[in-house]
């Protein structure tokens, strides 16, 4: 080694590098590197040359095949070209993105809307923006990453409490200081597990500390609520949310995020807000795709009702089989089965792909308590046959690994 040579800066990986070297030496195919040969419709793909049910996308409402939506995106490809090359502030705001914010505030029936690049962007950009030194942000600790990052971005004091306990959240927010700024971050549904968030008495809480409030409905838009708006919602809350976040990646269909919000002062975030502003626009293709999506999810009934019974059969249905779940009853459209360890996952993951259904397999860190969980989320395209063949294939997998 040279003198004053650091250490190899890589060395910080070891762990992850032993843990992946581990599970591929045991001979399983390896989980997070899956290809999507072709993809057939919002619920079947080729995955190494085998026709594929897909219960680990978040394809809720299957839009990603709706024929209106794809025909919005080629037309605007054909009109408006291949990319916008640049900011929103600058060159790169399109009539299709204000009509894409336009369609949000719509949806939400709010007054503002602000699109980003990427839902991941659109958290780090307002929870980096809102809250700065000094301020204090309380946070659910099962957040998603883009969440802790957004607040680490913004060095604000970060609190977080334990997963769903409103009497937690309420002694974090009895110790701040006297005047400080203070936002209050939860999700509508929790991905992981697929539990929902008690937002009315959590709002209610937050409220009376004086607390804003913002919202990642990432996991609810289009399908939680009567209109789709997400848990708050369905709660009754809306109105009492600050900035509702959300993705045009899971029942949208396409790729982006956004904020929405009623606060007068909102406008101002399209200049101060640094992922906003020092990004890329999203394509032409892509607003008008999702802009698409949002107005056809706004009729969205009959589809969220069939979201709610594929998703309460699949869970009804592992649950009689004698799996374990993330949750007892049927929250959202994910159902998580908790497996024992990362090795009896991986080979239960891999059983299930030679029976031909693709689902997410998910460790720490993205995971809570150190859990092993296989995700299913479902689609709205699912038919009935599909969701008993899927329950079929978890039974014969289930049991050859040794799980049930
Ligand atoms: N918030 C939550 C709760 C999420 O689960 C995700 C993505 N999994 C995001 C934000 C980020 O969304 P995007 O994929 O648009 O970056």
């Amino acid at each position: 080694m040279l003198a004053g040579a650091g250490p190899d800066l890589f060395s910080k990986f070891d762990g992850v590098i032993g843990m992946r070297t581990a599970l591929l030496d045991s001979g399983v195919t390896d989980p997070f590197n899956l290809v999507m040969e072709k993809v057939l419709s919002p619920t079947r793909a080729i995955c190494s040359g085998r026709d594929t049910i897909l219960l680990g996308t978040y394809n809720y409402m299957g839009m990603t095949f709706d024929p209106d939506v794809i025909a919005a995106g080629t037309q605007a490809l054909a009109e408006y070209g291949s990319g916008t090359t640049g900011s929103r502030v600058l060159n790169g705001t399109y009539q299709g993105h204000r009509e894409c914010e336009d369609a949000l505030r719509e949806f939400y029936g709010m007054d503002h809307a602000m699109v980003f690049s990427t839902g991941y962007q659109a958290n780090l950009g307002i929870i980096s923006t809102m809250a700065g030194k000094g301020d204090y942000i309380v946070l659910d600790i099962d957040s998603h990453a883009s969440i802790w990052d957004g607040c680490a971005l913004g060095n604000a004091e970060v609190v977080p409490f334990k997963h769903n306990d409103i009497d937690a959240m309420e002694k974090r927010l009895r110790r701040i200081p006297e005047g400080a700024g203070k936002l209050v971050i939860l999700e509508g549904v929790y991905s992981m597990l697929g539990d929902i968030a008690p937002l009315r008495e959590m709002i209610a809480v937050a409220k009376k500390y004086g607390a804003m409030v913002l919202v990642d409905e990432a996991h609810s838009m289009g399908f939680i609520g009567p209109n789709g708006r997400g848990v708050a919602e369905d709660q009754g809350v809306l109105d009492q949310v600050d900035f509702v976040i959300g993705t045009f990646s899971k029942s949208v269909g396409t790729v982006g995020g956004f904020c929405v919000s009623n606060h007068p002062k909102f406008e101002i975030l399209r200049l101060v807000c640094r992922p906003y502003v020092f990004t890329a626009s999203l394509p032409p293709s892509v607003v008008a795709t999702a802009a698409t999506s949002i107005r056809k999810l706004m009729h969205g009934a009959d589809k969220r009702a069939r979201l709610w019974r594929n998703s309460r059969t699949l869970h009804t249905g592992l649950l009689e089989q004698g799996f374990r779940l993330g949750t007892s009853e049927t929250q959202s459209a994910i159902v998580a089965v908790i497996m024992p360890d990362l090795e009896r996952g991986a080979m239960m993951w891999e059983a299930l792909l030679r029976e031909g259904l693709y689902v997410n397999l998910a460790r720490p860190p993205a995971t809570p308590a150190n859990m092993t969980l296989l995700r299913c989320s479902l689609c709205a395209e699912h038919s009935e046959d599909e969701v008993e063949t899927i329950l079929g294939m978890f039974q014969r997998a289930g049991k050859a690994v040794g799980i049930i």
